[in-house]
């Protein structure tokens, strides 16, 4: 066996074992970050060493300071795990080591995004003429398609932004909901496109239709783009996206939707209803490495019209070798990168179509137990309407509320976060692990009653 093959079979031992601990170990890590500092080692060493100690050192030390993320009992933020088929495929992702810049160099990346890219517009209800990009996330995803629409706004009005850059143009209006998610910020500000205009939402987070149709007249005909939601971070809540898109159609915007984890709602029988109207966007952004369950960084950009995401990605170079069909390159702002269409691929292949939506129903049946669980908790009330994969609740006030989540933390069965929403402290329920069981959450639902029989 040489250095190699001898490092490669320990990685294996680890993560077999760290896989086979998730079930029971404590859910935060044990270590701080500066104990892991310290166990890493503070001087860079003079002399090398061999492949397959350096392996079980990281391992060593790294170790208590993980958290169980892709192990059923972590409800924090929204995060998804790791199908199995799917990180198999991450390690040969690695192994290949393809650098998926262009399909003369890696025909194998460029097919596999051509057939992932295929069977994602299908499962998720979108046309099926449209181009898949694959970023790093949904935040990149967002940056990715709103570039595309921002430049094909202002291309409309004979403004070539490539060329001129945003000065002196004529400018773009941004305008989105109140409820947005602050990634939707992020990439309008390093598009230069500053702070959205807000739109007022409801009680679930959901843009009113009649506040945008008013924002979009008092503006005037300016290029404009609209940012939708597909599932709010808090309740879970879809925009009405019929009345908003329609509303933005008859002013000629690009809209544009985030659906960082909602959108896969579209590919359940049971649950599209939530995504109607959804498709007649311009542009989605979407993770795959959170409802789809790809361990990360597998984020999804997915433009109507792929001559605009061209156009905003594209490039040109004289060493390169370019294909006319348009390049892996052309979809997203790397250039260099690995290969993330292999781990959706693998996902997509073994969970199949009645798989993903089983997948999706299944995160659903488990937040609507939480729902059922907390509202029968003393002193608990969940305060949204759990259409998808949310749960937000309150126990009595704010105090109480970090109380009780500070001693679940403690205790360890599982991790679920802090919010505030509506103005209140509320603990956030994000059903989003392939692997979560229904004992998994009963398991939860008694850690929460603990914690809150003492707060
Ligand atoms: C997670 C999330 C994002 C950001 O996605 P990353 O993959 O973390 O970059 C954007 N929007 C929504 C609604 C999200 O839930």
């Amino acid at each position: 066996m040489d250095a190699r093959e001898a490092a490669l079979r320990q990685a294996q031992g680890h993560a077999v074992r760290w896989l086979a601990s998730l079930h029971d170990r404590r859910v935060p890590a044990r270590a701080s970050v500066d104990e892991i500092v310290r166990a890493l080692g503070a001087d860079l060493p003079d002399a090398p060493s061999p492949p397959a100690d350096v392996v079980d050192l990281l391992a060593a030390a790294c170790e208590p300071g993980l958290t169980a993320f892709p192990g059923g009992r972590f409800y924090g933020f929204v995060v998804g795990g790791a199908e199995p088929a799917a990180l198999a495929a991450d390690w040969l992702v690695s192994a290949w080591d393809q650098n998926c810049v262009m399909r003369a160099a890696s025909p194998a990346c460029a097919a596999v995004e051509e057939v992932a890219g295929a069977w994602l517009l299908d499962l998720l209800g979108l046309p099926d003429a449209g181009a898949v990009g694959f970023t790093t996330g949904a935040t990149m995803a967002n940056f990715t398609c709103l570039a595309a629409g921002r430049d094909a706004v202002l291309r409309r009005v004979g403004w070539d932004v490539a060329r001129d850059g945003l000065t002196g143009g004529p400018g773009v209006r941004v305008i989105a909901g109140e409820d947005r998610h602050m990634a939707v910020d992020l990439a309008l500000r390093y598009l230069g496109l500053g702070r959205p205009e807000l739109v007022a939402a409801d009680g679930q987070g959901r843009m009113d239709p009649a506040a945008l149709r008013r924002a979009l007249a008092a503006g005037g005909q300016r290029p404009t783009l609209v940012v939708l939601q597909a599932g709010d971070i808090h309740s879970g809540a879809f925009d009405p996206f019929t009345e908003t898109i329609g509303a933005a159609r008859e002013a000629d915007a690009w809209v544009h939707v985030d659906g960082a984890f909602g959108l896969w709602a579209a590919a359940s029988p049971r649950y599209a209803h939530l995504t109607a109207g959804c498709a007649d966007a311009d542009s989605w952004a979407t993770d795959a490495h959170k409802t789809l369950n790809v361990p990360y960084d597998c984020g999804l950009a997915l433009v109507r019209d792929p001559s605009a995401l061209r156009a905003a990605m594209g490039l040109r170079g004289d060493y390169l070798i370019q294909d006319e069909q348009g390049d892996p390159v052309d979809k997203v702002p790397e250039l260099s990168r690995r290969g993330r269409a292999f781990t959706v691929w693998a996902a997509l292949r073994s969970l199949g179509r009645s798989g993903v939506a089983e997948l999706v129903e299944r995160l659903c049946r488990h937040a609507a137990a939480f729902a059922a669980g907390l509202a029968g908790t003393e002193g608990a009330t969940v305060l949204n309407d759990v259409v998808f994969t949310q749960v937000c609740a309150e126990f009595g006030d704010d105090g109480r509320t970090e109380r009780v989540l500070a001693r679940l933390l403690d205790d360890g069965t599982a991790w679920i976060s802090g919010s505030t929403w509506r103005g209140r402290r509320v603990m956030r329920v994000s059903v989003s692990n392939w692997s979560t069981t229904d004992e998994d959450v009963a398991r939860t639902l008694a850690a929460i009653r603990r914690a809150a029989a003492g707060a």
